[in-house]
């Protein structure tokens, strides 16, 4: 008997509430429970267990049953969770919900593993089994079934009908169990390489340093991996699991390859692209595992460890590292609070680490060790085109198209990269200038010709591909840009010889697609085409030409950190180039050349973009020097959801808080986003004036809808 704190899931209730249910049966905090609220039985989590009665405004009421035995989320998952619910100014319940998988969510919808029927065969006295009176042939069955089988294999592989008379006969107990997945395969192992001087400079400055994070600043090429195996090797011996994030999807296929093929432990991975099932059997193994190595994208920053010794954040710049949804955290947050907890070493890795990183290593509060040459000791030459002067056959300069040419003669790789995909980005009527936008977003649509469809890049919703203009009723179509699709026809044209792959959201949206896209790549592709997920991680030995067309498109974004994500974009292209046996050659098409970005790469020169950024981010007083929080208003009704931001901007304001806006952005799903901005010198003064606001609009308006971002990577536009 006992009192429950149950966290429940319900679209009236206000932020961060838990309630008190009594409890007549065992149940332990992290475990999930169904309890009645509001003339519905719902599920919940709890999150307390007390023996004494709290004080409460309202009759408690008996919970109904528990939901599992076992919990879920232990006592560092709680704290962790209640840390990021404070920092991004989110309620717990869902930072809970982007913990757990997807399965053992704890909302009424939850579901989705899948379960198998085990045959247990429990040991029994010899008189008990003369007693049944079994057959020599039913004898011998029993005798050779092993203690624990699948009902179904068992039935397969012995007799059917035997089996299920010996389930008749009671002498084998049924048990429903989770199915589990073979989701990585054991590799030859291979032995690991020498060290180079510098891998082995920086694995000793990380082996004598402190407890503060590690900031491995090593340019591509820089055998970065082998230092994360070296440390792991020395965790696994000492049997503590190793946690290893990547940014992104697309890189897991080749880093557990990788691993697999160097450690004989288990390896659990999590992505989103798991089915529910699969999540929730790699997380029940996570439950029991000792020791071992996960590798995952942002959400396995949340796998349960018994033993926790090393994390390391690959890419670390990577803004797919924050998630776009509430709970808007950062996977580095998480990171840093479960090291600290686990007093284990924890290594953010980059050949272009992000403004905020560098800046805190340069103020001590992260140990920076660099690896500055390349293992294959070659430095990629880049060549800037500029645009404005080179003549170009569709997008594409003729110095390029001569370097593709001598590649395809010597049987070497070539990447282009082109940081838009579709067909044309827009269509755009040459007879009234009219330009079709999503009707939802307001932003112009793009053409996408294999579906003969034109796609919001935004939200994704499809339209067809009107005959006439809906302005003028001419037909008189034109092509504005260039995007993926449509330059893999170029490239066609121009090289029809050659095979070419090509790799964006649009050609990776099935399951393995991204592991499938390259192996036929590396296996006979001669040139690779996509969009910035080509840019990051892939390493192929044959790879000496990268193109990279538009270099500047992103430039031009109205958001502070446009010229860093350009830097890190494309100084992690021409890092795909030259890491094998043969130097790399990397052509950056530009219409401004003289750009600093541009200027930093061509040099190899991180610090100089450093500082020149650096210095950007002072004047505009931008991140890092400030920190910052976007806080947006979302109606169906415009005036409404400016009217409740503009009363917002005045009462900071009044209060002395350095707030901007409103600004309308674009729409998304046919509602009007009104965003304000603060800025603060003071990261808990930020917070709270979040917090503030948070539970005061909450109070006053559940109309009008309120997304806040604390550290936005990105401005929403
Ligand atoms: P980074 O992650 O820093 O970009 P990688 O770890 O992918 O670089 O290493 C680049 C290449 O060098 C890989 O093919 C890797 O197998 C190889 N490599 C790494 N360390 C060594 C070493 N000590 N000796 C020989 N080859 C190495
Ligand atoms: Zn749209």
């Amino acid at each position: 008997m006992s009192y429950v704190q149950v966290m429940i899931e319900h679209e009236v209730l206000s932020l961060n509430r838990p309630f008190t249910y009594f409890c007549s049966f065992p149940i332990q905090k992290g475990c999930r429970i169904r309890v009645p609220f509001s003339h519905r039985i719902l599920m919940g989590l709890v999150i307390e267990v007390s023996e004494t009665k709290p004080e409460t405004s309202y009759e408690i009421l008996d919970a109904i049953e528990a939901v599992d035995e076992h919990p879920l989320l232990n006592g560092e998952l709680f704290d962790l969770a209640s840390e990021l619910s404070k920092d991004s100014v989110s309620s717990l319940m869902s930072v809970f919900k982007t913990m757990l998988p997807a399965a053992y969510k704890p909302a009424s919808k939850a579901g989705g593993e899948v379960f198998e029927t085990w045959l247990i065969k429990d040991p029994i006295p010899e008189d008990e089994l003369q007693r049944l009176k079994l057959t020599k042939k039913q004898k011998e069955i029993y005798e050779a079934l092993p203690l624990e089988i699948i009902r179904s294999k068992a039935r397969k592989e012995f007799s059917a009908s035997i089996i299920k008379t010996l389930e008749a006969k009671g002498l084998l107990r049924l048990e429903s169990k989770l199915k589990t997945y073979q989701l990585v395969h054991q590799k030859k192992l291979k032995q690991p390489p020498e060290l180079t001087e510098s891998q082995r400079m920086a694995l000793f400055a990380i082996e004598h340093g402190d407890h503060r994070p590690f900031l491995l600043h090593g340019v591509t090429g820089s055998g970065k991996t082998e230092i994360f195996f070296r440390l792991a090797q020395k965790a696994l011996e000492q049997k503590k699991s190793v946690l290893l994030l990547v940014p992104e999807i697309s890189l897991t296929p080749m880093m557990i390859e990788r691993v697999c093929s160097r450690f004989d432990v288990p390896v659990l991975v999590f992505h989103s692209r798991l089915t529910k099932a699969e999540m929730a059997s790699e997380y029940q193994k996570a439950l029991l595992m000792d020791y071992g190595i996960v590798i995952g994208t942002r959400k396995a920053v949340f796998t349960p460890f018994k033993n926790l010794g090393l994390i390391i954040m690959d890419e670390e710049h990577d803004s797919s590292y924050k998630q776009d949804n509430t709970p808007k955290y950062h996977t580095r947050d998480a990171a840093i609070f479960r090291a600290n907890y686990w007093h284990c070493p924890l290594i953010l890795a980059s050949a272009t680490p992000s403004l905020d990183s560098y800046a805190r290593a340069a103020r001590g509060i992260y140990q920076l060790v660099e690896m500055e040459r390349r293992i294959s000791n070659t430095v990629s030459a880049i060549h800037l085109i500029d645009m404005k002067s080179e003549r170009n056959i569709g997008g594409i300069s003729v110095p390029l198209i001569q370097q593709i040419q001598k590649r395809l003669e010597r049987k070497e790789k070539t990447i282009l990269l082109l940081n838009r995909r579709g067909f044309i980005p827009v269509m755009k009527c040459a007879s009234c200038q009219e330009v079709l936008l999503c009707e939802d977003c307001g932003i112009p649509l793009s053409y996408h010709k294999k579906e003969q469809a034109l796609v919001c890049h935004v939200c994704g919703r499809h339209y067809p591909v009107p005959e006439v203009c809906p302005n003028c009723h001419k037909r008189n179509w034109s092509v504005v840009g260039l995007g993926t699709e449509r330059l893999e026809e170029n490239v066609r044209d121009l090289f029809p010889q050659a095979k070419i792959v090509r790799m964006d959201a649009d050609s990776t949206r099935t399951k393995n697609a991204h592991e499938i896209l390259l192996n036929d790549f590396e296996a006979d592709g001669d040139i690779l085409i996509g969009t910035q997920m080509v840019a990051k991680g892939l390493d192929f030995e044959k790879v000496t030409l990268v193109g990279v067309l538009q270099a500047d498109a992103a430039l031009v974004r109205a958001d502070y950190r446009a010229a860093e994500t350009t830097y890190q974009m494309l100084e992690q292209a021409s890092g795909r180039a030259g890491r094998g046996r043969y130097p790399g050659e990397v052509y950056i098409q530009s219409y401004n050349p003289e750009h600093y970005v541009m200027q930093s790469i061509v040099h190899h020169n991180y610090l100089a973009f450093f500082k020149r950024e650096m210095n950007y981010r002072h004047l505009g007083t931008y991140p890092p020097y400030i920190y910052m929080a976007s806080l947006v208003f979302i109606h169906e009704d415009p005036t409404l959801a400016y009217s409740m931001a503009d009363q917002w901007v005045k009462t900071l304001r009044e209060q002395g808080v350095n707030v901007f806006g409103p600004l309308e952005l674009s729409m998304r799903q046919k509602k009007s986003r009104i965003r304000i901005l603060i800025k603060d010198k003071s990261i808990e003064n930020l917070r709270n004036t979040c917090w503030q606001v948070a539970k005061k609009h909450h109070e006053k308006s559940r109309q009008v809808k309120l997304e806040i971002n604390v550290n936005p990577m990105m401005l929403e536009e």
